[in-house]
């Protein structure tokens, strides 16, 4: 493809704007009828608590069931996405850029003195359109960032299923896009299975909605975590059995460290008391776990992520660095994030925080970061 067919791709389509409002409209109303638990956030800092509709998987598992009938009856066509993936891309792009716009003014305008509702400002505009001035805006009851993230989510696995219809209609299914539609597929279902985790994790408790949100959310998830599909649509990869393994070993470990490590806190968070592999937890001025993954790395959660994104990109090969762009994408995002959330720490948590510093010294990986 040259710039100029590169540049005529990316102009955004009528059909393109139906198709990612359609989206959005479905997702708002799927997650407003359909059943799910309602979740206590944490408590902020005025005291209140938001509550969060978790009904994620079931609105998922409805879209895939309604496109695939749309596909049947020939009504969508299920490359739909993937060949027009650039116009998708710049649509959702303009899209984000417009709604953070409007949630800038709403947010200007806003008188709501609860915590999350009231806007703070830097007095720089372009800073405060980027990180947003509000934490949980919400509209017509939906809490957006909540929102976002689940479309996000959603949209990525929704291209993949597209690159691999594409795939399977020009008879060019390989086991390379076998293994990270599967990886991605566990990721995504598992992502929404747990979703109500997502409630006490940074971007909910501490990140305010702006730009940078709701692009990383509706654009980078669902684009930049897909590369490795797009690349494969194109590139050959031939897999010895023992890298097949050596992958599989790599996301399964990957999932278990994550998902261990979330749970754990998670579970911690709920009752300080609950075993942490079978062993009362250990447990730091009553508020920070030692225990478990806890006590191995700071964040061990973030390894465990880490080993995940090295599993979609494996099956790629290693003879390009194009498709490794997620995991050093997402190695730089959770070092920077790492940063932030000891600053955090330490200010909330204080003489605790550094004594929990002390017991654990390692914030990623241990005996290396
Ligand atoms: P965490 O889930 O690790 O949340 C950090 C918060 O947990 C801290 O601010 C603190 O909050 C609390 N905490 C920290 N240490 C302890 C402890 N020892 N005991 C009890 N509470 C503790 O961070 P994130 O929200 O950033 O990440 C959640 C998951 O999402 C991770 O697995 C991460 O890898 C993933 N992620 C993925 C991204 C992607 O692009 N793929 C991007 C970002 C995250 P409190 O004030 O509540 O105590």
């Amino acid at each position: 493809m040259d710039l100029n067919s590169i540049l005529n791709a990316l102009v955004p389509s009528w059909n393109s704007v139906v198709t990612v409002l359609s989206f959005c409209i479905y997702l708002a109303i799927a997650g407003s009828i359909l059943p799910g638990k309602a979740v206590p956030g944490v408590t902020l800092s005025d005291g209140s608590r938001l509550h969060y509709h978790c009904n994620g998987l079931l609105s998922l598992l409805l879209l895939v069931v309604l496109l695939g009938i749309g596909v049947r009856m020939d009504f969508v066509s299920p490359t739909v996405i993937s060949d027009r993936g650039l116009e998708l891309l710049s649509t959702t792009f303009i899209f984000s850029f417009l709604v953070t716009l409007v949630l800038y003014v709403a947010g200007k305008k806003s008188h709501d003195p609860s915590s999350s509702l009231k806007p703070h400002f830097t007095g720089n505009l372009i800073h405060d359109w980027w990180f947003g001035i509000q934490l949980n805006p919400q509209f017509m009851g939906i809490d957006l960032k909540f929102f976002f993230v689940r479309a996000g989510m959603m949209g990525w696995l929704l291209i993949n299923l597209s690159v691999l219809a594409r795939c399977i209609q020009e008879a060019n299914l390989s086991q390379s896009m076998i293994l990270y539609q599967l990886f991605c597929m566990l990721y995504i279902l598992d992502y929404f299975y747990y979703e109500a985790y997502m409630t006490s994790t940074w971007d909910i408790i501490a990140e305010k909605l702006g730009f940078m949100l709701v692009f990383g959310d509706l654009v980078w998830i669902p684009f930049a975590f897909s590369i490795q599909g797009w690349w494969l649509l194109s590139n050959q990869v031939e897999l010895t059995t023992a890298a097949v393994i050596a992958n599989c070993i790599v996301f399964l470990i990957g999932y278990k460290v994550f998902r261990g490590a979330n749970k754990q806190k998670h579970v911690f968070k709920k009752n300080p008391k609950a075993p942490i592999w079978g062993r009362p937890p250990k447990v730091i001025g009553g508020k920070l776990l030692a225990s478990g993954y806890w006590g191995i790395a700071r964040h061990s959660n973030y390894l465990g992520d880490l080993l995940i994104a090295l599993s979609f990109s494996l099956p790629c090969g290693i003879s390009s660095p194009v498709p490794y762009f997620y995991p050093i994408y997402l190695l730089i995002l959770l070092i920077w994030r790492e940063r932030r959330d000891e600053i955090r720490c330490a200010e909330k948590y204080r003489e605790v925080w550094a004594e929990y510093c002390k017991l654990v010294p390692w914030r990623i990986l241990p005996y290396v970061y």
